[in-house]
C-alpha cells in the first residue's frame, strides 16, 4: 500500500529501481471521525466541545496521534526524529523507574502517561487496535513514533506497491535465480560440510530434496514453527526461545467498489475515516478514470476497510468455512458481510451509502503467513535475537531474517532491514551504492 518518506531503505530502493512513485493521501481535516456515537470532522479534534472524551486541559484539543506522541515522548523525548541507529542505542539504555523500557509493556506505560480518557481516545481513534496491546514498550515506541510523527509523508509506487517485489523478482530471474511459488518447505536438516537440505512440496503433493551451501529462511513465526515441528534438527531450546519473542495479531481487508465516489459530496478526497464501529478504518481511493491508461470518464471508485485484532474477528464471522481453514486468498464478500459493512458505512458517514457493485475480502490469518502483524513481546531483546537468528547453529549454513523479527515491524522496510543486516554482517557484502554506510540495517 504505502511507504514512509523517512524510511531508510525503501525510498532509496524505489528511486534506484526508477519506479515512479506518487504521494499516498492521508486525507484532510475534512475526513470523518465517528466515536462513541458522535460524528465529527478530523479538524474538529481542535474543539474540545465536540470530542466525546472529557479530557483534562493539557490533553484537550489534541488529535489521537498527537496524544500518542506526547505519551511516547514522556519516556523518549526525541522519539519522533530519531534515526534507526539512535533507536538501537535507546532500546539498550532507555529506562523508566529503574527498568529498561524493553522490560515494560507499551500499554502499561501509555496508560500511565495519559489520562484514562486520553488513553481511550488514542486507542479508539488511531484506528489500529493491535498497536495498543501490551507489546514491548521500547519496540512499539520506535514503530509508532516514526509512523505518526508530525508531518509524516507517505508514498506509493504508481500502479500499486506490489510493483516493488514484482520488479525485484524480475531482476532476480534475470540474474539467474529461479522463483518457485506454491512450493512450501516442509522440512530442514543438516547435510555434510555445513550444508542444509530442504524437503520441498510441489503443488501436486510430491516431495523433492534440495541441498544448498546456505539457506536463508525469510518467513514469519507461525510457518517457521510448522517447519520446526517436522524437523528434529531445528528443535533446539535456544531457537525456540528466540522464536517466542514475538506475538501475532490477525488482520483483514475488505474492498468495496462503487459506481462513483459518493464520499466526494462530503468533501472527502482521500485518506481514511475512523470509527469505533467494527468497520474501524476505511480508506478512500481515487476513481478508475484517474489510473494510467484508463477511460478518463470512468468514475468507478474503491473503498477499503482495514481491520485488525477484534474488528478482524467481527468480519471473519461472515466468512465461509474455507476462509477459516484454508490459506489466505481474496474471496468475494458474502452478502451479509456487505450488508453489515454498508450499514456501518452509512452510520459513519451520516448518509445512506449505496450498495457496492462488487466486494472482495482477504484475511491473513492462516498459513503460509500465520497472521497479519507481528510485534515484539515484553522482555524481548531484539538486539540479541536478530543477530542470533542470522546464524543460529554454529558451522551450519542456515539464517533466518524478515519482518517478523525486525526493528519497527510490520513494514516492508523492516523485512529489508534485517535482510540487509544479514547480507552485510554474515555474508560480508558492502551496502549497495544507493544506501549510505551504516543506514537501514538492523542491530
Ligand atoms: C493488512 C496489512 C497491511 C499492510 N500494509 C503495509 C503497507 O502499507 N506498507 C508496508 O510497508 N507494509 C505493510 N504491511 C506489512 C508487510 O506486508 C510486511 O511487513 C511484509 O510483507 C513482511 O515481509 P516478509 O518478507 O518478512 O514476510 P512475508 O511477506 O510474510 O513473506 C513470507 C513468505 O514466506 C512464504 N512462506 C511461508 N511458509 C513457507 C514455507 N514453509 N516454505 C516456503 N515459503 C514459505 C510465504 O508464502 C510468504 O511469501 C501490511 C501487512 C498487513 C497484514
Amino acid at each position: 500500500m504505502r511507504f514512509l518518506q523517512t524510511q531508510e531503505i525503501v525510498p532509496r530502493l524505489v528511486s534506484a529501481l526508477k519506479l515512479p512513485y506518487v504521494p499516498f493521501s492521508h486525507g484532510s481535516g475534512q475526513n470523518l471521525v465517528y466515536l462513541r456515537g458522535v460524528r465529527f470532522r478530523e479538524r474538529q479534534y481542535a474543539d474540545p466541545a465536540v470530542v466525546p472524551y472529557p479530557l483534562p486541559a493539557d490533553e484537550a484539543g489534541k488529535t489521537p496521534a498527537q496524544l500518542m506522541l506526547r505519551g511516547i515522548r514522556t519516556y523518549i523525548p526525541r522519539a519522533a526524529t530519531m534515526t534507526s541507529a539512535e533507536w538501537e542505542q535507546a532500546k539498550k539504555t532507555a529506562s523508566y523507574n529503574g527498568q529498561l523500557l524493553a522490560d515494560q509493556g507499551f500499554w502499561n506505560l501509555m496508560q500511565r502517561a495519559l489520562s484514562p480518557e486520553g488513553f481511550d481516545l488514542v486507542a479508539d481513534g488511531i484506528g489500529y487496535p493491535t498497536l495498543f496491546e501490551n507489546w514491548n514498550a521500547a519496540e512499539q515506541m520506535q514503530a509508532l513514533a516514526g509512523d505518526f510523527a508530525p508531518g509524516a509523508a507517505y508514498f506509493t509506487t504508481r500502479g500499486g506497491y506490489q510493483r516493488l517485489p514484482l520488479t525485484l523478482g524480475t531482476m532476480a530471474r534475470q540474474a539467474g535465480a529461479a522463483i518457485h511459488l506454491q512450493h512450501p518447505v516442509v522440512g530442514v536438516e543438516p547435510s555434510p560440510g555445513g550444508e542444509v537440505s530442504l524437503t520441498v512440496q510441489s503443488p501436486g503433493g510430491a516431495s523433492t530434496r534440495v541441498t544448498a551451501r546456505h539457506v536463508i529462511m525469510a518467513i514469519p513465526s507461525d510457518p517457521l514453527a510448522r517447519i520446526v515441528e517436522r524437523s528434529p534438527f531445528l528443535q533446539d531450546a535456544k531457537l525456540a526461545a528466540a522464536m517466542a519473542t514475538v506475538g501475532t495479531s490477525p488482520a483483514s481487508k475488505m474492498f468495496l467498489a462503487f459506481d462513483k465516489p459518493w464520499w466526494s459530496a462530503l468533501g472527502i478526497a482521500g485518506g481514511s475515516s475512523i470509527t469505533d464501529l467494527p468497520i474501524k478504518r476505511c480508506w478512500y481511493f481515487g476513481t478508475e478514470g484517474q489510473q494510467p491508461g484508463a477511460n478518463p470518464a470512468s468514475k468507478h471508485s474503491l473503498l477499503m476497510c482495514y481491520n485488525d485484532l477484534s474488528p478482524a474477528g467481527y468480519w471473519n464471522g461472515y466468512e465461509p468455512a474455507p476462509a477459516f481453514t484454508g490459506p489466505p486468498a481474496p474471496r468475494a464478500s458474502p452478502r451479509p458481510l456487505v450488508a453489515s459493512a454498508v450499514e456501518q458505512l452509512s452510520e459513519l458517514h451520516g448518509m445512506k451509502v449505496p450498495d457496492p457493485y462488487w466486494s472482495g475480502f482477504i484475511d491473513w490469518q492462516n498459513l503460509p503467513y500465520g497472521n497479519g502483524f507481528h510485534c515484539w513481546l515484553v522482555h524481548a531483546r531484539s538486539w540479541e535475537v536478530i543477530p542470533y537468528l542470522r546464524r543460529p547453529f554454529d558451522g551450519i549454513g542456515l539464517s533466518i531474517c524478515g519482518d517478523c523479527w525486525s526493528p519497527a515491524q510490520n513494514w516492508i522496510e523492516s523485512g529489508l532491514t534485517t535482510t540487509e543486516g544479514l547480507l552485510q554482517s554474515t555474508f560480508g557484502y558492502r551496502p549497495p551504492p544507493w544506501l549510505p554506510e551504516g543506514m537501514g540495517i538492523s542491530t
